[in-house]
């Protein structure tokens, strides 16, 4: 039964929940409750960088300070060739673990999933759903992340939440997410499903380019996945298109011109584009031409054109459920980018994937939630 007038309560014990419990903690807060819907924290911690926490990025914004935030807490960690972080053990449960010891004194009450927040008097009183449990604070820390991978818990009640207070909230897309072929499970391309290649892609809807990325992509037998299609994804303006023409253009020699492919192709060995490109990938654009011979040079030119320009016809996302983040959220004219609060209620803090921010693939998105959960943790502590 929750009970009692807490300093601060934090709805969400994901990665900005956390870090702002630690950082509140550290800079000399006292009673702090985190309200957390699962069985337990950081589920979804454990889940990232396929279980090794891509943690942040020499290039992301507040790098030093998040590598400073983990170091103090006795997590060391390395960067890759690409620049991406993780801890040094390379293990995510290493994060969780330094984020709940440290905070092994705090209270914290688990499968409370948080449906309703009144303002009061002297703050604010919280209620989880399925029972007449309340609390109430001085302080709020709306932490509970967007509406991508409900599977650990996130259901865009942030959202929700935050409308009931009278915050705007964008409109909200999954991101991060792989995308689907047009005619799904029908279409040709399924035969790839399995295939990995290097990429450059770009996006175009109804012919007009919307964005481009670099990295590896994936065929399924629906669709295209891996990072450079993940990026791509945060371009798509709605979860089906209904009426836009959406098509991904990938480059799938972005190391070679299309006249070094020639040259390649008229080789005497007449391996063809299995030279250059995974065998299923080369079969496949040789079957969609069908007198493709080395001494044929217009087929030739056809098919590094072809690769050079692979055209997939996209139908939409996978959805939140496929998501790994929220585009969208609660308005960035909300919040003081400085202390975290809000600027119609002082008190109101919102951190990580509730806001309106979502970044590539590489460590940026949980650099988001440690930043702005150190940020409001420190200054809910500090502010009178
Ligand atoms: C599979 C996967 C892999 C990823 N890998 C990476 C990566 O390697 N690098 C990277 O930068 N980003 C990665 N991300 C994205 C990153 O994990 C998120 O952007 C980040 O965790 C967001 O932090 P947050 O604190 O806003 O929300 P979360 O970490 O999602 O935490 C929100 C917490 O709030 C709880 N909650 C939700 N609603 C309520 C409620 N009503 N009441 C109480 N509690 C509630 C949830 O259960 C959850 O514990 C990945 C995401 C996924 C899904």
């Amino acid at each position: 039964m929750g009970t009692g007038f807490h300093d601060l309560i934090i709805i969400g014990g994901g990665a900005s929940g956390l870090a702002a419990a630690v950082s509140y903690v550290k800079a000399g807060g006292e009673d702090v409750l985190i309200l957390e819907a699962m069985d337990e924290c950081a589920k979804k911690i454990l889940a990232t960088g396929n279980g090794r926490c891509n943690l942040s990025n020499v290039s992301a914004e507040g790098y030093d300070e998040i590598v400073a935030f983990f170091a103090g807490l006795g997590v060391l960690t390395r960067a890759d060739e690409e620049g991406r972080v993780y801890p040094m053990s390379n293990q995510a449960v290493a994060i969780k673990d330094a984020l709940l010891s440290f905070l092994s004194g705090v209270k914290i009450e688990t499968g409370k999933r948080v449906d309703k927040v009144v303002r009061s008097d002297g703050g604010f009183s919280v209620r989880a759903s399925g029972s007449d449990e309340t609390w109430a604070s001085r302080k709020l820390i709306v932490a509970s992340g967007g509406s991508a991978a409900p599977a650990f818990g996130t259901r865009g009640d942030s959202f929700s939440l935050a409308r009931s207070l009278g915050i705007e909230v964008c409109p909200t897309l999954p991101a991060l997410v792989p995308l689907e072929y047009k005619d799904g499970k029908d279409s040709e391309l399924a035969v790839l499903k399995g295939v990995r290649a290097k990429a450059d892609a770009s996006i175009f809807f109804d012919g007009e380019k919307a964005g481009e990325a670099s990295g590896e992509v994936q065929f399924t037998r629906d669709g295209i996945s891996g990072i450079v299609i993940f990026d791509l994804s945060r371009f798509l303006k709605f979860r089906k298109s209904r009426d836009a023409n959406i098509v991904v253009s990938l480059d799938l020699a972005p190391e070679l011109s299309k006249e070094a492919i020639v040259e390649v192709l008229k080789s005497d060995s007449g391996i063809g584009l299995s030279g250059v490109v995974n065998k299923k990938l080369a079969e496949y654009i040789e079957g969609r031409l069908p007198r493709f011979a080395r001494n044929d040079e217009y087929a030739i030119e056809q098919a590094a054109e072809l690769l050079k320009n692979f055209e997939i016809e996209i139908g939409g996302s996978k959805g939140w459920k496929e998501a790994q983040v929220t585009a969208g959220g609660v308005s960035q004219k909300e919040i003081d980018p400085i202390t975290g609060q809000c600027h119609k209620i002082p008190e109101l803090y919102f951190t990580g994937e509730a806001l309106d921010r979502d970044y590539i693939c590489g460590g940026f998105n949980l650099s988001n939630a440690w930043l702005t959960g150190i940020k409001a943790g420190t200054h809910a502590a500090t502010a009178g």
